[in-house]
């Protein structure tokens, strides 16, 4: 029997990007994006992965996750992903330590793919040839003019019939602004379109509860967020108190968060992010554990490091096409092809099917 082909070189670097205006929501203000970007060798083969955070994240795998997969048989993930949870112990594993292990694990299963001459969904077990998407940015500090032209964007040229944007401008504060412009979008979306808010712990309870009676007229049927994601006993009052589905999950970095989040009975639907959660191994636990409470999972970002395993997901709802980081990983990778039908299709080429452009990528370099 032929030796298991191991690990010889993994690199990791990171890129920032800023964005094309600035961009806010209810909590946040930004104006550039960083993606880490892990990429593994074995027999002539790359493996490629990433996550967007800080450049501490890139550090963290260079210093003590990267070292740790030299040698370790490409089709062995299920024995390495452990290690390198267990690896982040003293360190810190929630947060910037998932997220590095996040991006590690997603570059191991590009790799195995490439090495066992598989696209990566097929080797994940595809049930689906098309993952379902919907439209997010409708940032706050956009001005209608920009949100009309993203909506336009969008509907007219991506064909998306789901659109969501952001609402709870400063802290929930501007009630009126934040209806006036899911206004627009239901406008911009048409009456047949799904239209969708998040408004990232802008508001309180009784606040979100009173605003989704405002949203139900304008069909608003995915209320993402609308009160802090710690506070599943809020979201679960909320949950109770309106009719769109209640939806969090994009800050969950285990198993365990999403399982205390879906026994709290907090959402209808649980946001999962392959690039923070613990990557693609730990997605493939979690998509079990909401199937067991029926629900379904949503993929948070990071559009094309999300196709492949989306596809292997039965209770799939969709996945979030994210403004900021559709821009970035359709300049950095060839085969990252445009949506048809609002929907992204998983390509047949070897592993995630993308190719890593280091001439576009290398004048946004910092590590
Ligand atoms: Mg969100």
């Amino acid at each position: 029997m032929a030796r298991p082909l191991s690990v010889e070189r993994a690199e990791v670097s990171a890129y920032t990007v800023p964005t094309d205006a600035p961009e806010a929501d209810g909590t946040f203000t930004w104006t550039e994006t960083t993606m880490v970007l892990v990429r593994i060798w074995a027999d002539g083969q790359v493996g490629t992965g990433w996550t967007y955070g800080s450049v501490a994240t890139a550090t963290l795998i260079r210093q003590t996750l990267a070292p740790m997969l030299i040698g370790r048989p490409v089709t062995d993930i299920g024995r390495i992903w452990p290690d390198l949870r267990i690896a982040l112990r003293n360190i810190g594993y929630p947060g910037i330590g998932s997220m590095a292990v996040s991006a590690t694990d997603c570059a191991l299963w590009d790799l195995k793919a490439r090495v066992l001459g598989l696209p990566l969904h097929r080797l994940l077990g595809a049930v689906r040839d098309a993952v379902p998407i919907y439209g997010s940015g409708g940032f706050t500090s956009y001005d209608d003019e920009q949100l009309a032209a993203q909506l336009a964007g969008w509907v007219h040229d991506d064909h998306l019939t789901r659109v969501k944007i952001k609402i709870g401008e400063a802290w929930g504060t501007d009630q009126d602004r934040d209806l006036a412009r899911v206004r627009q979008a239901r406008d911009g979306v048409g009456d047949q379109g799904e239209l969708y808010v998040d408004a990232i712990a802008g508001y309180t309870v009784a606040q979100a509860v009173r605003m989704s009676y405002a949203l139900d007229t304008l069909d608003v049927t995915w209320f993402e967020e609308p009160v802090s994601s710690d506070d599943l006993a809020g979201l679960r009052r909320v949950r109770e108190g309106c009719q769109a589905d209640v939806t969090a999950g994009e800050y969950g970095y285990s198993l365990d968060y999403f399982a205390r989040m879906a026994e709290a009975g907090a959402v209808d639907c649980l946001q999962v992010d392959a690039t923070r959660c613990g990557g693609i191994s730990e997605l493939l636990r979690i998509t079990p554990l909401a199937a067991a409470h029926h629900l379904d999972i949503s993929g948070h970002c990071a559009p094309y490091q999300h196709l492949a395993v989306l596809a292997a997901v039965p209770n799939l709802r969709h996945l979030e096409w994210f403004h900021d980081h559709v821009r970035i990983e359709q300049l950095f990778f060839d085969g990252a092809d445009p949506p048809r039908d609002s929907a992204l299709h998983p390509p047949e080429s070897v592993g995630n099917g993308l190719t890593w452009r280091p001439d576009a990528a290398s004048p946004f370099q910092v590590f």
